[in-house]
C-alpha cells in the first residue's frame, strides 16, 4: 500500500521504517518551514502550501490508500478533504479532539474517565474564578499547541496568578486544572484496527527532566491487579467508543494506584519507544497494520524493557559498544535539549534495567549539568 503522513519528524521516519519492511510505500506532508531531514529517502514529501485542494495534493501524495498523522497539530480540514479520497486514520474527529485540551478533557469526562480537576475558560468563569476554585497550586494551559511543558504555567499563589494575568493581554483559550499529587507517570500505547481488533501494550513508567521525558520503563512496577484493570479500561472505552484506527497513546497520573488521563496522543508516543528492540511487534508497526486493517502483533515482551532519550547529545562509542544498547538516531542535528535520538535497553530483571538505565543516565547526563 501506499501510505502518507502529516509530518517529517522522528516519529514519521520510524514508522516509514516499521512500514517499509511491510512492503509499503510513503509519502510526507510538510508544513511551511518544517525540517524534513528526518524523512529524507524515505519517500516523496510534498509542501503542504503548494496544494490548497485536497484532490491535487492526493495526487501530489501518489494517491496514497491511506493517509495518518505523526502530530496531532494538523489541520483538520485538510485531513476532511482528504477523507473525501482515502482512509484517514486515526479520523480527523479524533484528531480534532485531541488538538485541544479543553475538548480532549470534555470527552474523557463524558466518558466518565477521570482527569485532573479542571475547568475552561473559553466562555465559562474568568481566569481569577477558576484558580480560586481549583486551589493552588493550579496548572494553566493554554488548549492549543501545548507539549513538553510548553505553554503553560503553575500557579503556586495569587501573586503568580496576578503575574500571569498581567501578562496576557487577552486570553488565548485556557484550562485551568487543579494539582494531582500523583506519585508517579504513567502511560499506555494501545491500538485499534479498521476491522477492530484491539491490542495494548503494557503501562510503562515514564520519568522527565525539566519537563521533556528522559526514560521509560517497561512493564511499570508494582502494578495491581485493579490499577491494570483501570487502565485496560480507560484504553478500550476509548479505541472503542471512538471507533479508534491506528495507535492512541494515553498518558496517565497514578495516585496511589488510582489512575486520571493527563493528556491523549493520536499517535504513536515517544514513551512506546522501547517496543522496538523488546521482542514484540513495536508501536511503529503495529500501528501501520492498524492502519492497513491487519491485526496487531504481540505487544508483551518477554524481558524488561527501558528506553532513555538523547536529548541534546550524542551518545559516544563506549556506550553504543554494549551488547545489551540500540541506537535510534534521528538524523537531526544536535541542538541543546533537542530530541535527537534514543537508546533502547533490555534486562531479564527489573533490578538489572533500572541498574543499565542508571548507569547511561550517569554517562550521558553528568550530575547537576542542566540540559
Ligand atoms: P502536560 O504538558 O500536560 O503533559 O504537562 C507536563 C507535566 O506537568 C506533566 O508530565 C506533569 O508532570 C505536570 N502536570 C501537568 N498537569 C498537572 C496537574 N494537573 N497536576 C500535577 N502535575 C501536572
Amino acid at each position: 500500500m501506499r501510505i502518507a503522513i502529516a509530518g517529517c519528524g522522528q516519529l514519521a521516519r520510524m514508522l516509514a521504517l516499521a512500514g517499509w519492511e511491510m512492503g509499503h510505500h510513503f509519502s510526507f506532508i510538510a508544513d511551511p518551514d518544517e525540517s524534513t531531514d528526518c524523512v529524507a529517502g524515505l519517500g516523496p514529501v510534498v509542501a503542504r502550501d503548494d496544494y490548497h485542494e485536497p484532490p491535487a495534493l492526493f495526487e501530489a501524495l501518489g494517491r496514497p490508500n491511506v493517509v495518518t498523522v505523526e502530530k496531532e497539530h494538523v489541520s483538520v480540514a485538510l485531513l476532511e478533504g482528504l477523507a473525501d479520497h482515502c482512509l484517514v486514520a486515526p479520523s480527523p474527529e479524533a484528531i480534532r479532539i485531541c488538538q485541544h485540551r479543553g475538548r480532549e478533557k470534555t470527552a474523557l469526562q463524558n466518558l466518565g474517565i477521570n482527569t485532573a480537576p479542571f475547568q475552561l475558560l473559553e466562555d465559562g468563569p474568568s481566569l481569577l474564578t477558576a484558580v480560586e476554585a481549583l486551589g493552588y497550586p493550579a496548572f494553566v494551559k493554554s488548549c492549543e499547541q501545548g507539549y513538553d511543558g510548553q505553554n503553560q504555567w503553575l500557579l503556586r499563589d495569587p501573586d503568580s496568578l496576578a503575574a500571569l494575568a498581567a501578562q496576557m493581554e487577552s486570553l488565548p483559550p485556557l484550562v485551568v486544572e487543579g494539582a494531582v499529587h500523583f506519585d508517579r507517570e504513567l502511560s499506555m500505547i494501545a491500538a485499534r484496527s479498521v476491522s477492530g481488533e484491539t491490542a495494548l501494550y503494557p503501562l510503562a513508567e515514564n520519568r522527565h527532566r525539566e519537563g521533556i521525558l528522559l526514560t521509560s520503563e517497561v512493564p511499570a512496577a508494582n502494578i495491581s491487579d485493579e490499577t491494570q484493570a483501570q487502565a485496560n479500561h480507560i484504553a478500550r472505552t476509548l479505541l472503542e467508543q471512538w471507533s479508534y484506527v491506528g495507535v492512541l497513546s494515553i498518558e496517565l497520573f497514578d495516585e496511589g494506584g488510582a489512575l486520571r488521563v493527563n493528556e491523549l496522543a493520536p499517535r504513536v508516543h515517544n514513551s512506546g519507544h522501547w517496543s522496538q528492540d523488546a521482542g514484540v511487534t513495536s508501536q511503529f508497526s503495529n500501528h501501520i497494520r492498524a492502519i492497513t486493517d491487519t491485526r496487531p502483533g504481540n505487544t508483551q515482551p518477554a524481558l524488561y524493557a527501558g528506553m532513555m532519550n538523547l536529548l541534546g547529545r550524542e551518545p559516544d562509542a563506549a556506550l553504543l559498544g554494549a551488547a545489551d544498547v540500540n541506537l535510534h538516531w534521528y538524523t537531526k542535528s544536535v541542538r541543546s535539549r533537542r530530541k535527537v535520538g534514543h537508546i533502547n535497553v533490555q534486562a531479564k530483571d527489573r533490578a538489572r534495567l533500572q541498574q543499565r538505565l542508571a548507569e547511561l543516565e550517569a554517562a550521558l547526563y553528568p550530575e547537576g549539568e542542566p540540559l
